[in-house]
């Protein structure tokens, strides 16, 4: 008997490198794009090892858990870690950038997450992708949270390493992720004796072995079912068109965040402005004595599939995650959370207007 995920054909190098051209365009680049046979954080950890290491001066700016990470990474390979943490209410401005740019000139990598899923925040991208080349500084940007949900431009950034996975607002899989590599960004990495080569993390190897290969034969079996996810979810924001699903996005951002002030009992939007939220995913504050994880799970119990969480570590206390990205991008989806945690709000002796906040979200929507 076959079955839909059981008995494919093995996937072609052809097909493959369509895949890699397809997500190219969606990103509007001229640069290579290595798609990794693994979860974002493959490319994410592939590309700080490459290029960094001792004798690298890096400004890594942390607005949420994965500059943390990427700080790690840094010191791991041995580079000088310069952290920028803005408070994670807030975005980072370019102003800041400059600052450290002032005080340390011989910054030679800067690493960015674009926007946080996990604190709702975006970045101003291409003010300091202008300032990061003006220094001739490397630019790193982690684009998972962003692609889909507004732009990605690592081209017109002058991004060199822009990483992206589809599990958030491109609505795909999760088990593969691409990277877009600049021309000095492969340099880097050819110079640099520490970047993994023979490796699962190597980017070199894939470069070797494939894009300067001519692309014609896979060096290794390719997570087929991934991929082939990869190329329907491509296929969908294809003809969905990418303006219309970051439209839908930046709406249901709007939307939360509106329908959250009108609900009231003190649930407040957690990044203070609304130009600093992420379109992805909004982060709501619970009024004080309100465990946030408390009221998700009483939230969640009404409605399991609700897309809602409470904040990672320390901030499940106080964080509420709309995750309103891929198929949640839709009104639909906002009105049944807000509504849930509106009830679970009530449930728990605190006043809210349910019916403000429908009419806040249809009147985002519209
Ligand atoms: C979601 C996300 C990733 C991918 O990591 P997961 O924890 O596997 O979801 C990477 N970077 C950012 C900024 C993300 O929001």
């Amino acid at each position: 008997m076959t079955h839909p995920f059981l008995d494919l054909a093995p996937l072609s190098a052809a097909h493959f490198a369509s895949i890699e051209d397809r997500v190219a365009r969606l990103l509007g680049t001229e640069q290579d794009v290595v798609i990794m046979q693994g979860e974002a954080l493959l490319p994410l950890e592939g590309a700080i090892r490459s290029t960094a290491g001792p004798g690298t001066v890096a400004l890594n700016v942390i607005t949420g858990p994965y500059g943390q990470t990427f700080g790690n990474w840094l010191r791991d390979c041995g580079a000088e870690v310069i952290d920028l943490a803005v408070p994670f209410h807030t975005a980072v401005t370019a102003d800041q950038i400059r600052e450290a740019f002032t005080e340390r000139p011989d910054i030679d990598f800067v690493s960015l997450v674009h926007a946080e899923a996990a604190t709702g925040n975006t970045n101003p991208v291409a003010e300091i992708g202008e300032m990061v080349r003006a220094h001739g500084a490397l630019f790193y940007l982690d684009a998972v949270a962003s692609i889909g949900a507004e732009p990605v431009l690592p081209d017109a950034w002058g991004v060199d390493l822009c990483v992206i996975g589809a599990q958030k607002a491109m609505g795909g899989p999760a088990g593969v992720s691409a990277v877009s590599v600049s021309e000095r960004a492969w340099s880097r990495m050819a110079a640099n004796p520490g970047a993994p080569r023979r490796s699962y993390l190597s980017l070199l190897d894939w470069k070797a072995r494939w894009t300067d290969a001519g692309r014609t034969t896979l060096p290794h079996a390719p997570a087929q079912l991934e991929m082939l996810a990869l190329e329907a979810c491509l296929e969908r924001i294809e003809s969905e068109g990418l303006t219309t699903v970051m439209h839908r996005h930046a709406t249901a951002a709007a939307a939360t965040r509106a329908g959250a002030l009108s609900l009231g009992g003190g649930l407040e939007p957690y990044v203070h402005s609304a130009t600093e939220a992420a379109p992805v995913a909004t982060t709501l504050r619970t009024p004080p004595g309100i465990i946030a994880s408390d009221l998700v799970a009483t939230a969640l119990k009404s409605n399991p599939a609700l897309p809602l969480a409470a904040g990672g570590g320390a901030l499940a206390k106080e964080m509420v995650r709309v995750n309103h990205y891929g198929v949640d991008a839709t009104a639909e989806a906002v009105q049944n959370s807000l509504a849930a945690l509106g009830t679970a709000l009530a449930e728990q002796g605190v006043s809210v207007d349910g019916e403000g906040a429908r009419r806040a979200v249809e009147g985002a929507w519209r």
